[in-house]
């Protein structure tokens, strides 16, 4: 009888890297996903470094065993969840990195979280913007692997517009250089562009030479409260076509009194909020009499970097705090700026039409929000409503030209709407592009790819 491919994985790797404890795997499983029930794994491996990746992805594919990759689980789509004996491919043992301060880049490894890769190049003066809410737990793989994008994107852009080279594992185990340390790069396909958001269907990313920016200037911070979202909707399609903050972002009233119940603020009662910020004291007023300009209640700046922070982490603190509400299916879409009123006023609909609570947070600026579909597990009926207005969500986001998922990825909750938005030809292209680089389809099967 041949080897099986744990025999194999036990005999090429360090005893240390491959781990078979169930208890141990356990919590490897699951990501951020609440809905998501993830399979059992047959092993995890902690790889240290390249050749780990490409012996495992090497001896899975010979025996077409499928391989799920996994940064720090902070997904909010089941991209990381385990599938039914698979092999957990950890990277968070992966923390090497190297700040080029002349270059002004950093070579990191996918292990490190987005916060630990700010502080190495805040120590060189430098800045690495990509700012997920979640910057603190979630991994630069992770990251690159799902295009993240966060509260500054709104001017100083997503993920990959950081990336100027990449090192990633194929499945057959063959390693691929792709882009390098330049700023302008035209030579061949832009392969890197390929595998970053491509959430571990096509390969594993093992290194990634990030640009980076000197710091910031401090920011203004502007408070905008909303007797209703169309409102602060309708200021933030005036803000956008005035001025570029540096981040604009949007809560309704239940996400505001989520977060009050946790972290008091005194904004209570509030019937929508915007927070802006801005280096700009003259974009800082034209952005505060926008606000008012579109009907808000109460507009203010603050100077106080101590306030704007509070602020800002407030609206962090968000999704966990209406996790605790009940069970969440957190959308992710994204629509043209001048859309913004309507897709808030539809999603309001859609709650009152499904008798489903729906909270809204999201990243205004950029057009992309995450209606926060809540339910109470032990409601089958709420269930299935939920699951309906989930659906009805993106239906209303494609039909206004938008896109199901803005920056969380595709994962395994939305995949059955992935389609709608793509169409026949673009996913047979998909299709096309995935069986070139992974032809048994080991890698995260079953998800959306
Ligand atoms: C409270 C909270 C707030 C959040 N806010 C934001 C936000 O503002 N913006 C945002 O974009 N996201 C946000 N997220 C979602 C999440 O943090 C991001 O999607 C993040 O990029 C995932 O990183 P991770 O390391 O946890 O990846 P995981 O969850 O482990 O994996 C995510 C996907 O990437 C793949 N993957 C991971 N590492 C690799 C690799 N090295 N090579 C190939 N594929 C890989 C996995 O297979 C999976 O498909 C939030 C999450 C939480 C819990």
């Amino acid at each position: 009888m041949p080897p099986s491919v744990l025999d194999v994985l036990a005999a090429e790797l360090d005893p240390d890297v491959l781990v078979t404890n169930p208890d141990v795997m356990d919590s490897f499983r699951r990501d951020r996903a609440m809905t998501v029930e993830p399979g059992h794994p047959l092993a995890v491996v902690r790889a240290r470094d390249t050749a780990d990746v490409s012996a495992t992805l090497r001896i899975a594919n010979d025996h077409g065993t499928p391989v799920v990759t996994r940064g720090a689980g902070s997904g909010l789509s089941g991209g990381s969840a385990a599938i039914d004996d698979c092999i957990t491919l950890s990277t968070s043992a992966m923390r090497a990195i190297d700040v080029d301060p002349a270059s002004m880049l950093a070579v990191v490894q996918p292990g490190l979280l987005n916060a630990e890769v700010k502080s190495a190049a805040a120590e060189h003066g430098l800045w690495y913007p990509p700012d997920p809410s979640s910057f603190e737990i979630c991994s630069i793989g992770g990251n690159l692997a799902t295009n993240a994008g966060g509260l500054c994107c709104v001017r100083y852009g997503v993920t990959t517009d950081y990336v100027l080279g990449l090192e990633v594992v194929i499945a057959d185990g063959t390693v691929l250089r792709l882009g390098g340390r330049t700023i302008k790069d035209v030579a061949g396909l832009d392969l890197k562009r390929l595998f970053v958001g491509s959430e571990g269907t096509l390969g594993v990313i093992t290194e990634a030479t990030l640009r980076l920016r000197p710091q910031p200037a401090p920011v203004s911070t502007i408070v905008g409260t909303f007797e209703d979202t169309t409102a602060a909707g309708e200021a933030v399609t005036r803000i956008m076509s005035a001025v570029r903050p540096s981040a604009l972002e949007l809560m309704d009233h239940a996400a505001v009194a989520a977060v009050e119940a946790v972290k008091p603020m005194g904004l209570d009662g509030v019937g929508a909020l915007l927070l802006a910020q801005t280096d700009s004291a003259a974009d800082a007023a034209t952005i505060a009499d926008e606000c008012i300009r579109a009907g808000a209640t109460y507009s203010a700046v603050s100077d106080d970097p101590d306030e704007g922070e509070m602020l800002m982490a407030a609206r962090r603190m968000a999704i966990p705090c209406i996790e605790r509400l009940g069970t969440v299916l957190i959308e992710d879409v994204g629509v043209p700026l001048p859309q913004i009123p309507t897709l808030l006023e539809s999603v309001r609909e859609v709650a009152a039409r499904n008798d489903t609570a729906i909270p809204v947070i999201g990243h205004a600026g950029d057009g992309n929000f995450h209606p926060l579909v809540t339910f109470d597990p032990r409601d089958d009926d709420a269930r299935q409503r939920a699951n309906v207005a989930f659906g009805e969500v993106m239906s209303v986001a494609l039909a206004l030209g938008g896109t199901v998922t803005g920056e969380h990825g595709v994962g395994s909750l939305k995949a059955r709407h992935l389609d709608e938005q793509l169409g026949p030809a673009v996913t047979a292209v998909s299709r096309s592009i995935k069986a070139a680089l992974d032809p048994k389809g080991i890698l995260n099967p079953g998800k959306w790819l």
